[in-house]
């Protein structure tokens, strides 16, 4: 589903991604940790092609996201991605938010396009706050308005930076809670996240960088159980 075959990228002389090799199979959750500054964000925004690399490949269902032939708004149309800040509309209430995109890239009429977003509003529990503007949500709320966003697209793949880690406490698990769902229900999906109890409870596998480098790329088990490397080690101890 997701390949990313010997990336590298610079940032002018900083080698920001060192020849990361990975494959992501369809059903499968990825969680993505690493120190600050080595490259998690970086990477998974290779993927949608929103930061473009100097060398290797990247395959999205078959699509290479690296090719100058890929139309890079229909592959991301496909792709959806959730960032730490809730990045909706702010002049759009809640149902547009939903709808824009969905008649604008997929050219859905204006009825689908609503049937789809209540529906997904009411999958993330906040059927009762369509008509509302962003401002008037709490942290937890707008980005559960973001994952229904992204799910409107019909997406092959769900992306996901640090979902909650802008969120006070008490709104993390509500985020995390339909992240789990998504993951139980078999989407694709590459997360980082530093929230070890979601990676423990949903992830197949965990990629661990530094420095640019995918230092480990294992099954959650073993990955907490016995990382190889000291880095991962000293790294889990620090935030557990
Ligand atoms: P964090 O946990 O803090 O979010 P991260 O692992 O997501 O960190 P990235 O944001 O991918 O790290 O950044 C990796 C490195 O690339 C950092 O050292 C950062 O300073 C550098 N970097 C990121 N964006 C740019 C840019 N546009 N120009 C130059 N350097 C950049
Ligand atoms: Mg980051």
């Amino acid at each position: 589903m997701i390949v990313l075959n010997n990336v590298s990228k610079w940032y002018g002389d900083f080698n920001v991604l060192r020849d990361c090799t990975t494959s992501i199979h369809k059903g499968e959750v990825v969680v993505v940790c690493g120190p600050s500054g080595s490259g998690k964000s970086t990477l998974i925004k290779t993927v949608n092609g929103l930061e473009p690399i100097q060398s290797g490949q990247i395959f999205v269902n078959g699509t290479e996201v690296t090719s100058k032939r890929t139309n890079l708004a229909t592959l991301r149309s496909r792709v959806g991605m959730v960032f730490q800040h809730f990045e909706l509309f702010p002049h759009l209430n809640i149902i547009h938010n939903l709808i824009l995109a969905q008649e604008k890239v997929l050219k859905r009429n204006h009825e689908e396009a609503r049937e789809k977003a209540l529906a997904l509003l009411s999958r993330v529990g906040l059927d009762q706050h369509t008509e509302k503007y962003p401002s008037q949500l709490s942290g937890g709320q707008q980005q559960r308005v973001a994952i229904a966003r992204a799910l409107c697209m019909d997406p092959v793949a769900m992306l996901f930076d640090e979902p909650t880690s802008a969120l006070d406490p008490e709104m993390i698990n509500e985020v995390l809670d339909v992240m789990v769902e998504l993951a139980y229900e078999g989407m694709t999906m590459m997360v980082v996240t530093h929230e070890m109890g979601f990676a423990r409870k949903v992830a197949h596998r965990v990629l661990f960088m530094e420095e640019g480098l995918i230092l480990e790329d294992t099954p959650k088990e073993q990955f907490f159980d016995s990382p190889q490397t000291q880095r991962a080690k000293d790294f889990l101890a620090s935030i557990i």
